[in-house]
This record gives C-alpha cells, sequence and structure tokens, in this order.
C-alpha cells in the first residue's frame, strides 16, 4: 500500500524540515497549514514560496508533493490570553512556562490533522514537536502525541501513525537532518526563506535567517545554527 503522509507546515524551520522527511520517505505527501491568530503569521506567507522552491529545486520531490489545505483556527486565538497570539510581552508565567504557550495547541492542530487525512485517506501525519528544545510546552512531550494517536485512533476507528522526526533533535541536529536530506540547497533554502520569529519580523535578515534577534524563537534558531555551523 502507498502510505501518503500529511505534514503540518507553518512556513517555519523544524516544519519544512518535517516535509522535508516526508517527501524522502513517503510515495505522496499533502501540507496542512494553521491560522490561529498568531502574531507572527508572517510565517503563513512562507508557506507557499518554500513549496514552490521544493519543487523548483528537487524533482524527486516535486513529483510526490500534493494538495495543500490551510485550515482557519482563528477562535484559538480568541480563546487563549498568550503573547504569541496578542501583542504582549514575552515572560515566564508562575509554572514556569513561558507565556508563548497557547494551551492545547498541538492536541488541536494534530486532531484537525486527523479530521482532515480521514477525508483525504492520508495514513500518516507528520509534525514538527521537539521535546529537546521544547520550551516547556507540555503537548510537544513524546508521550502527549503518543497519546493522542491512540485517541484518535480509536476515536475516529483508524490506524494513523503521527511521526515527530524531530522528537530527539536539538536545534542544530535539526540543521544536519536538512542537510543529510537536501544538502546545502535545502539548508540555504531553509535558512534563507521559512519563519520563525515569533514577535513576526520578517524584514531583518540575519546569517541564520530572518527575525527580530531577540525573542525566545530567534535565540534558539541563532544558537543551533552558529552549533551546526561551527561545529
Ligand atoms: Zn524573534
Amino acid at each position: 500500500m502507498t502510505k501518503k503522509a500529511l505534514v503540518l507546515f507553518s512556513g517555519g524551520q523544524d516544519s519544512t524540515a518535517c516535509l522535508a522527511w516526508a517527501l524522502s520517505k513517503y510515495e505522496y505527501v499533502e501540507t496542512v497549514g494553521f491560522n490561529y491568530g498568531q502574531r507572527h503569521a508572517v510565517e503563513l506567507n512562507c508557506r507557499i514560496p518554500i513549496r514552490n522552491e521544493i519543487k523548483e529545486l528537487f524533482p524527486d520531490w516535486s513529483a510526490k508533493l500534493g494538495d495543500d489545505h490551510v485550515i482557519d483556527l482563528s477562535v484559538l486565538g480568541e480563546i487563549s490570553a498568550t503573547s504569541l497570539t496578542r501583542d504582549a510581552e514575552i515572560t515566564f508565567e508562575k509554572n514556569g512556562l513561558p507565556n508563548t504557550f497557547v494551551p492545547g495547541r498541538n492536541i488541536i492542530f494534530l486532531t484537525f490533522a486527523a479530521a482532515l487525512a480521514y477525508r483525504r485517506n492520508l495514513q500518516v501525519i507528520v509534525g514538527g514537536m521537539c521535546e529537546t528544545d521544547f520550551s516547556g510546552y507540555p503537548d510537544c512531550r513524546d508521550d502527549a502525541i503518543k497519546a493522542l494517536q491512540v485517541a484518535l485512533n480509536i476515536g475516529m476507528d483508524k490506524r494513523y501513525n503521527l511521526e515527530t522526526p524531530l522528537m530527539w533533535l536539538n536545534k542544530a541536529q535539526t540543521w544536519e537532518l536538512a542537510d543529510e536530506l537536501g544538502g546545502k540547497t535545502l539548508v540555504e533554502l531553509i535558512r534563507t526563506k521559512t519563519h520563525t520569529c515569533y514577535i513576526g519580523d520578517h524584514q531583518t535578515f540575519h546569517d541564520w535567517g530572518y527575525g527580530c534577534g531577540t525573542c525566545p524563537a530567534c535565540d534558539l534558531r541563532r544558537k543551533g545554527y552558529e552549533d551546526y555551523i561551527f561545529k
């Protein structure tokens, strides 16, 4: 049976690496993005140019890259008061979590992805969740994803595989993965075309890509890139 995958694709570094991973592994791959009122909605504008570049630069992958979907989850931004969905300073809450945590975001994303996969007849759902640099987000943890896979499979009477290729990688290793999958061409595409910054700064360009340079997401991306380059 042909394995078909759906990749949660935001236009960021991690999900672009996941897309390349899926294209190197599966016969057919679709992508889905979520608009949830994120301050860095600029990332969504990066999605189509990235897909187009992948098609242009990687002919083997081009043939496998199927439809793209965007799902409006702006209600998530309405019900959660976080600095990711409103103009507030990024700080840490008493429970140790940064206020960029959108409660249930990954659970909701994966559940909607599964509903879409049901209709599209896709068996594998790929997400960039990562426990190594996970900022303490509880729904990035491997156990949370595995538990959700069980719940979705029981609740939808399906046999989905929730794959998280970045789960145990740090940011430098994510660059290395991109290098292994698509060489310097892919590394360069990710460096210059993806968006990670929480604030949504897609004007200022650094060696490691676009971003404000100071938010936690930029900090992780810069450190990871430097570790990858200077290792
Ligand atoms: Zn930033």
